[in-house]
C-alpha cells in the first residue's frame, strides 16, 4: 500500500518548501523506496501555462506536455525521475473536473458540495500520483502557507487521508530572526502550528526554515509547541548547493525518521549523491555567464536554465558566476551592449512578446559577431534567425510575426496547426519529442547520438520560405523534426560556439545528468575566460588589472 507524506507550510510562502519536498523524497529515494510527488498549487487557473513567470516564476514543461509550478523541476533535477502532468494539481482542475461531472449528471438529486464533492476529487487525484508508476511513498506538497482561503479543501482532504492511508504530515515554516534583539523569534512558527490544528492536523514532524542553524532551545521550543519530542523538529539552513540539504538534514536524523516512521527499509545509500556535491565543492574556474532576458529581475523565471549551467559547469570543473541581464537596457542604450564583452558565455532566454525582444536581438548580434560562445533557447533561437536574416541576408526588418505580424520579412511564423486557435491555455506545442541531428554537426558531437528527445513549448518556428536562403548565407540547419518539416537546431561554423535550439533544453538537466547543450557552452566559455585572463596576464600593467580583478 502506497503511504503518503504531506508537505505543509507555515508563516510565509518561498521558505524552499518545495527543495525541502525534494530533499526528503531524495532521503527516501537512497533507501530504495519508489518515491513520486504531487504539487498542489491552490490557485483557480488551470495549470501555470497562463501565469506571467515574472510573478510566479518559470513555467516547468514536462514531457508529456503539463505546464507546471517549477517545484516539479527540483523534484526531477533531484530524484532524476521525470514528472508528468499529473504531478501538479490546482484548484482549476479539482473544479473543472467536477463540475464537467455534475453538467453531466453524474451527481444527479445530489447538492454537490466541497465536503464530499470536492475533498473526494482531491484524493482520487492524490492516490492517481501513487498508481502513477506504483509508488511506495508519494510526497504531497500543499503550496502556500496554512490558513489560505484556497487551501481549505486540500488541508481538509489531507486531513481525511490520515485515516484512510498510512500518512505522515510534515510542517515547514519559517522562524524569524529578529536584528534588533539579535534572536530567532518562533511566535510566527506557532501560530501557524495553531492554523494547523485548527484546521484538525497535528504534525509528525517539524522543519524549521531559518538562515542558520538552530540551537537546542529553540528546538525544544518548537518541539514543545508542536507537542512532539525534540527528534521530530529539523532545521533547513541557507546551504550552497542546494543539493546538499538532503545530507544536511539526513545528518540531523530526519531519514532515519521518517523511514522508521513509515516503516520503510533503512539503510540509505548516499555515495552518488555525496560525489555530486563534491562536484560543487571542488570546482573552481571562474566563468561568467549572462542570462539575456526579459524577467531577468526574478530569478526563480529562469531557474531551470540557471541549474543546468550550475550541472554542466562543476562535471567540468567551472564555477559559473551567471548574472540575469534585462535586454531592454540595450535598447535604452545601445552603449550598454558593451557590459557582453566581460561575459565568457550568453544564453538568449525564452521568452514571449514584445518587450526586451529588439535588445534580444542586439545582443545576439553582439555575440555573434565578437565571437561570444552562445546558447539561444526558444524565442532565444528565433530571434537568432531575425538577427541572421535582418545583418547577413539583408533583409531589414525581418521578425518574428508574434513581434510585428507586419514584417516584409516573416522569418519566424506560427506553426501551421496554431493558425486559427482561439484559446490560449495549453495549446501550444508541448512536451517531448524527438529530434533528429545531423551527422558531424556540433550537436551531433555534443549529443554523441543522431536522436535526442527534447521538451517543447512554442507556437512560432522558422518559416520554411527562408530557409533556402538562411542555408544559402551559412546558417547550419543541425536539428530537425522527425518529419523533417520543423527545424529544432541551428548552428554557425565559423564561430567558437553558436547554438540555438527550438526545444528547451534545460528542463532535461538534473544534478546527476547536465544536459549536453550546457556543456558545450561552459566548455567554450571556459576557453574564453582562459583565453581573456591570458590577454589580462601579458598586459602592459598588471598589477592595475590584479587591483580591479
Ligand atoms: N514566443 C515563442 C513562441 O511561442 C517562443 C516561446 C518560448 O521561448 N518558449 O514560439
Amino acid at each position: 500500500m502506497p503511504k503518503y507524506v504531506f508537505v505543509t507550510g507555515g508563516v510565509i510562502s518561498s521558505v524552499g518548501k518545495g527543495t525541502i519536498a525534494a530533499s526528503l523524497g531524495k532521503m527516501l529515494s537512497v533507501r530504495g523506496a519508489n518515491v513520486d510527488f504531487l504539487k498542489i498549487d491552490p490557485y483557480v487557473n488551470v495549470d501555470a501555462g497562463t501565469m506571467n513567470p515574472y510573478v510566479h516564476g518559470e513555467v516547468y514543461v514536462t514531457c508529456d506536455g503539463g505546464e507546471t509550478d517549477l517545484d516539479l523541476g527540483w523534484y526531477e533535477r533531484f530524484l532524476g525521475t521525470p514528472m508528468s502532468r499529473l504531478n501538479n494539481l490546482t484548484t482549476g482542475q479539482v473544479y473543472l473536473e467536477v463540475i464537467s461531472r455534475e453538467r453531466h449528471g453524474d451527481y444527479l438529486g445530489q447538492c454537490v458540495q466541497i465536503i464530499p464533492h470536492v475533498t473526494d476529487e482531491i484524493k482520487r487525484r492524490i492516490r492517481a500520483v501513487a498508481e502513477r508508476r506504483g509508488a511506495d511513498v508519494v510526497i504531497v506538497e500543499i503550496g502556500g502557507t496554512v490558513g489560505d482561503i484556497e487551501g481549505l479543501p486540500f488541508y481538509e482532504a489531507a486531513r481525511q487521508m490520515r485515516l484512510e492511508e498510512e500518512t505522515l504530515f510534515v510542517h515547514v515554516a519559517l522562524v524569524i530572526y529578529h536584528e534588533s534583539t539579535r534572536e530567532l523569534k518562533t511566535k510566527a512558527f506557532q501560530h501557524s502550528l495553531q492554523e494547523l490544528r485548527r484546521i484538525g492536523i497535528q504534525p509528525d514532524v517539524m522543519v524549521a526554515r531559518s538562515p542558520t542553524m538552530i540551537s537546542a532551545d529553540v528546538r525544544r521550543k518548537l518541539a514543545l509547541f508542536g507537542t512532539l519530542p525534540i527528534e521530530a523538529v529539523f532545521c533547513s539552513y541557507n546551504v550552497h548547493p542546494v543539493y546538499r540539504l538532503p545530507l544536511v538534514l539526513e545528518e540531523q536524523g530526519l531519514g532515519d525518521y521518517i523511514a522508521e516512521k513509515l516503516g520503510l527499509p533503512n539503510s540509505p545509500n548516499w555515495s552518488s549523491w555525496r560525489r555530486v556535491v563534491e562536484l560543487y565543492d571542488k570546482a573552481s574556474s571562474p566563468v561568467r555567464i549572462a542570462i539575456c532576458g526579459k524577467y531577468a529581475k526574478l530569478e526563480d523565471s529562469y531557474v531551470s536554465i540557471k541549474e543546468a549551467i550550475w550541472h554542466a559547469a562543476v562535471t567540468l570543473g567551472a564555477r559559473p558566476q551567471i548574472e540575469f541581464v534585462e535586454t531592454e537596457e540595450f535598447e535604452e542604450d545601445p552603449l550598454r551592449l558593451e557590459r557582453l564583452r566581460d561575459f565568457d558565455g550568453i544564453i538568449v532566454a525564452p521568452g514571449f512578446g514584445k518587450r526586451g525582444a529588439e535588445g534580444k536581438i542586439m545582443a545576439i548580434n553582439y555575440a555573434r559577431t565578437r565571437g561570444i560562445p552562445m546558447l539561444g533557447i526558444c524565442f532565444g533561437m528565433q530571434l537568432a534567425v531575425a538577427e541572421f536574416a535582418r545583418n547577413v541576408l539583408g533583409l531589414e526588418g525581418a521578425n518574428s510575426t508574434e513581434i510585428d505580424p507586419n514584417t516584409p520579412y516573416p522569418v519566424i511564423d506560427l506553426l501551421p496547426e496554431q493558425r486559427g486557435l482561439k484559446a490560449l491555455g495549453g495549446t501550444m506545442r508541448l512536451g517531448e519529442s524527438e529530434v533528429v541531428l545531423l551527422e558531424g554537426s556540433l550537436a551531433h558531437r555534443l549529443y554523441g547520438s543522431k536522436s535526442i528527445k527534447r521538451r517543447h513549448r512554442h507556437r512560432y518556428e522558422v518559416n520554411i520560405e527562408y530557409w533556402d536562403a538562411l542555408r544559402s548565407s551559412g546558417m547550419v540547419f543541425s536539428g530537425f523534426t522527425v518529419d523533417g518539416t520543423r527545424i529544432e537546431v541551428i548552428e554557425l561554423r565559423d564561430h567558437p560556439f553558436y547554438l540555438v535550439v527550438q526545444y528547451h533544453p534545460e528542463f532535461s538537466s538534473t544534478a546527476e545528468r547536465p544536459e549536453e547543450s550546457f556543456v558545450g557552452l561552459v566548455e567554450a566559455s571556459m576557453r574564453r575566460a582562459y583565453e581573456r585572463t591570458k590577454s589580462l596576464t601579458i598586459s602592459a600593467n598588471p598589477e592595475a588589472d590584479y587591483r580591479s580583478a
